[in-house]
């Protein structure tokens, strides 16, 4: 905070100047505004505490600069800032308020009490407003700092309060971004508490990585590759996953520019351009990201939240970052080609399931058949059925039929990129995925373990551990439940883990680290309550990433694949949609030789 803080109305043009928007529309944005007030002032110490998703209590406290008693009443008008005083400082922005509308736009909304003192001065002072109508001043004693309580949030705007979330939603998104906010200000002790109970609190000790150990898991934080460059007027450090450390969606790409977060196309890029070939598709790396550029070239003045920012040279700054990322990455020895061995249990584990069971996955693939039909129809051009319909699939057949009918005697002739087998029988030629056809077989059995009373797990040599992130423990038990159903055994393991002691009976450990691992970053994701409907979701995204890896198939392991996949109720295609085989009749291949 410069020397002279004080804060002052800015003059209209300047005020006219700058993106308005409307501040505060939940808890978090609250939050954010506080703890960045919070920040600016130099606190070396900061604590968030809320209640009920922040709607009916939010106190941020920092022993930073704190407000001169004089200038008190001001900092809750609009337009009223300490940091910026002419148009010229907009092109050099080096706090992370500037706008000076936050205080007036959060007293418009709440009820809040300030209690603030400054160095200099012997005692505090105190303020209270309700619906920006100030009710109560007056000295208090009080440590150094500044301490704003919000209470009943958008009490006097009906509208809004019922926009609000349910509490855990509404928390998650802040403990999300607080987290995140810990991680980037690595000199500043953060603490979180949620509805009376630390969350966590960081040491202020300077480092990111011994913030990454506490904010986020252990066993990813100690596998990430650090990266710091320089160059002209970009800095970079960054942490960066090995790429047998990737992830489902870019959840784990975290940036920050000048120490804000930010949404950013051009990063997701420049994160995709230095990993480029190295990861599968779909799949994506664990990427921290601390820029810093100089102010002049970047404008933080384009979005009412400010959570996209604008460079001056856009190919300039992600030349740098691929550049510096793709030699950090390149010098790293822990690159390996991922290579995940299929492993098919034996045929006794595997059994298949009673038929009570197949009825039940018939009535709930039922409901996906119409949405996959198009979605297969649409992707899969050269798919050749006998059936009109492959989806009419009668429900009573019996059960050895399908294979005869599907995938007749097949000897298979190779592999082809590592992922096709070809096949052959007297008169046609198939491709089959057998990714795509491991996903169907893995999807239906987890859908039978599921809605079997009688779950079939089995316990494990060493049970695993599976961080996550406070938010999501918060609300573990709206999930757990799920996994317990699939026939997870796993218990609450210290204040961020869960220990897991039995797995489903039909999946290998390989299997079930991977799909307990993005079914919940997966939620994680999902900041609501989770439906049916996202959990659906959730499943056959996760059984895909339980599915992956180039594996080479012996025989044994191939009849096994094609007997299974014979043995679903819906062969043709995987969870996704896609097709798991290809047929081409002989008369097909004549036909395209232009022979017949
Ligand atoms: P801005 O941050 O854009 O300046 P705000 O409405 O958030 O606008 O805050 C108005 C002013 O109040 C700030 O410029 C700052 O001088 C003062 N202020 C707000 N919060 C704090 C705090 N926690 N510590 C010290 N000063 C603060
Ligand atoms: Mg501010």
């Amino acid at each position: 905070m410069p020397q002279e803080n004080r804060i002052r109305k800015l003059p209209k043009t300047v005020a006219d100047k700058i993106a308005a928007g409307e501040v505060v529309d939940r808890p978090l944005s609250v939050v954010k505004e506080l703890l960045e007030n919070s920040i600016d002032a130099e606190a070396a110490s900061i604590v968030i505490e809320i209640k009920n998703g922040g709607k009916s209590y939010i106190r941020v406290t920092d022993d930073g600069c704190g407000i001169s008693k004089e200038d008190l009443f001001l900092a809750f008008e609009r337009h009223a800032t300490s940091k910026i005083r002419t148009e010229n400082d907009l092109f050099r922005i080096h706090s992370l308020g500037f706008r000076g509308e936050a205080l007036a736009s959060i007293t418009a909304v709440s009820k809040v009490e300030i209690i603030t003192k400054t160095v200099r001065s012997k005692v505090g002072s105190r303020l209270q407003l309700e619906g920006g109508i100030l009710s109560e001043e007056g000295d208090t004693g009080c440590p150094d700092g500044t301490t704003i309580i919000v209470t009943d949030l958008f009490y006097n705007t009906p509208a809004r309060l019922k926009f609000m979330k349910k509490d855990a939603t509404e928390s998650s998104l802040i403990i999300d971004f607080v987290s995140k906010m810990a991680l980037a200000y690595p000199n500043i002790r953060i603490r979180m508490i949620n509805n009376g109970s630390t969350l966590f609190s960081t040491q202020g000790k300077g480092s990111i990585p011994a913030n990454l150990m506490t904010l986020y898991s252990r066993e990813i934080s100690e596998r990430l590759i650090q990266i710091s460059d320089r160059q002209g007027d970009y800095e970079i450090e960054a942490y960066l996953s090995p790429v047998d450390l990737s992830k489902i969606n870019r959840k784990h790409q975290v940036y920050f520019i000048n120490g804000r977060q930010i949404n950013s196309h051009l990063l997701d890029q420049a994160v995709s351009e230095a990993y480029k070939e190295r990861l599968s598709e779909g799949r994506y790396p664990v990427a921290y990201l601390f820029l810093n550029v100089a102010p002049e070239r970047l404008d933080v003045n384009i979005h009412p939240n400010k959570r996209e920012v604008r460079f001056d040279q856009n190919e300039e700054v992600k030349s740098f970052l691929v550049t510096a990322l793709k030699h950090g990455l390149s010098t790293e020895q822990s690159f390996t080609t991922m290579s995940v061995k299929s492993s098919f249990r034996s045929p006794k584990l595997d059994s298949k399931p009673p038929q009570s069971h197949q009825v039940d996955i018939k009535t709930l693939l039922s409901t996906k058949r119409a949405e996959q039909a198009n979605a297969e129809m649409d992707m899969a051009p050269l798919v050749i059925y006998e059936k009109n319909d492959p989806y009419e699939f009668p429900p009573n057949i019996e059960p050895e039929l399908p294979r005869k009918e599907l995938l007749p005697d097949i000897r298979i002739l190779g592999a082809l990129f590592g992922t096709y087998l070809m096949g052959t029988d007297d008169s046609n030629f198939y491709l089959i995925d057998q990714h795509a056809a491991h996903e169907r077989v893995f999807y239906e059995r987890l859908l039978s373990q599921f809605n079997s009373s009688d779950k079939l797990s089995q316990g494990i040599l060493t049970p695993f551990v599976a961080e996550v992130s406070p938010a999501n423990m918060d609300r573990s038990g709206e999930w757990t439940l799920t996994l317990e159903a699939m026939g997870y055994v796993l218990e609450e393991f210290g204040a961020r883990s869960l220990i897991i002691k039995e797995i489903p009976g039909f999946m290998s450990l390989e299997e079930a680290k991977s799909f307990l691992l993005d079914f919940i970053d997966q939620i994680d994701e999902s900041n609501t309550t989770i439906s049916q409907k996202t959990l659906d979701k959730i499943i056959m995204n996760s059984c895909k990433s339980a599915i992956k890896g180039n594996d080479r198939l012996d025989e044994r392991e191939i009849d096994q694949l094609l007997f299974d996949l014979a043995q679903t109720n819906n062969p043709f295609s995987c969870p996704h949609g896609r097709p798991t085989f290809i047929k081409l009749s002989k008369y097909e291949i004549e036909r395209m030789f232009k022979r017949v």
